[in-house]
């Protein structure tokens, strides 16, 4: 029987946990933590591709370059998210090694620099509204949109502004082929971290581009790619809510497809959150996928097994 293909999507708590203060030993801590789950199901037999996001790591990344500037050359934030994909992708391979060896279980694990096509013509081109990097003084941020060609606005709340830039609709993944075969070889495959590396294609040449993909839609566009079953996001909370964080709030054990589109029409899930979340699941079932998972780090292994979590089925 072929084994059961799975794709996992870590969350932003998954390596940088907010309660301990962020440093690279205090992230391999809580990525050794994070990872329990995932190598009961590796030694369950699952095929698994896992992503991560890349949030803290990328905008501290973005902020070096803008306090060395002058002084080393300046990066743009495809490379950044580039050299994440290598570092953070290290530091998961290398914890899944150890661990695998550690229980003797023998399995290969994979990091795969994964570029996701997108359309330069994406409506979020025109109107850029992820903020990053550091906030500036208004002269300063005149300067660096001319310098640059950045686009900057106000931060919510804050005289000063930052640079603004575009979070597209990621379309496929480049190296989605070599995934699949590795994925299907039993390969443990780290890839599209941090959403992937932005790209975007003229007369067949690719070229990458300064933006951010959301890590929740890479992880359901890669899925869909390689064909898994099932889709497991991992984030801070155990279940999906409707009315979430009011009196009234109701966790759900369950939803349909139809349901999923309703809840999000009605705004239970909003933008930013939980809201991408729900879209990846609903993209990945009209895509032919036949269930997904969205639960707490923690519960990973549980809510696969059908103890815990939200499964949203079409
Ligand atoms: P990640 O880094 O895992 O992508 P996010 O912060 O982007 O995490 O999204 C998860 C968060 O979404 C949860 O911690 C929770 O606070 C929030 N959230 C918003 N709406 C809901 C909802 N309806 N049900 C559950 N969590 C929700
Ligand atoms: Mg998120």
């Amino acid at each position: 029987m072929k084994k059961k293909t799975a794709v996992v999507a870590l969350g932003g708590n998954a390596i940088t946990d907010k309660d301990r203060e962020d440093n690279i030993p205090n992230q391999f801590i809580n990525t050794e933590i994070s990872l329990e789950g995932i190598i009961k199901l590796i030694d369950d037999g699952y095929n698994l591709a896992l992503t991560h996001g890349n949030g803290p790591q990328v905008g501290n990344a973005v902020l070096r370059v803008e306090l060395a500037r002058g002084k080393a050359p300046e990066l743009p934030i495809f490379i950044c998210v580039a050299d994440l994909q290598g570092g953070m992708g290290y530091m998961i391979e290398q914890v899944l090694r150890n661990k695998l060896n550690k229980l003797g279980i023998s399995r290969d694990v994979a990091v795969v620099v994964t570029q996701v096509m997108v359309d330069e013509n994406d409506e979020d081109f025109a109107d850029p509204t992820k903020f990053i990097g550091q906030f500036y003084e208004p002269e300063q941020a005149e300067s660096l949109k001319k310098e640059f060609g950045w686009k900057m606005k106000p931060f919510p709340g804050d005289q000063r502004l930052r640079r603004v830039v575009a979070s597209p609709k990621p379309l496929c993944l480049i190296e989605k082929n070599v995934i699949k075969r590795l994925v299907e070889a039993g390969v443990v495959v780290i890839a599209a971290g941090g959403g992937g590396i932005p790209v975007i294609k003229h007369q067949g040449v690719l070229k990458g581009i300064d933006a951010v993909i959301d890590k929740d839609r890479a992880a359901s566009v890669m899925a869909r790619d390689i064909e898994a079953e099932l889709l497991v996001i991992l984030t801070s909370v155990e279940k999906v809510a409707l009315n979430y964080s009011k009196p009234t709030q109701r966790d759900l054990d369950k939803m349909t497809l139809a349901e999923a589109e309703r809840y999000l029409s009605e705004g239970h899930f909003p933008p930013g959150s939980m809201g991408p979340k729900i879209e990846a699941a609903v993209d990945f079932l009209k895509a032919g996928g036949s269930k997904v998972i969205i639960s707490s780090i923690e519960k990973a292994y549980e809510a696969v097994n059908g103890r815990a979590g939200t499964t949203i089925v079409a």
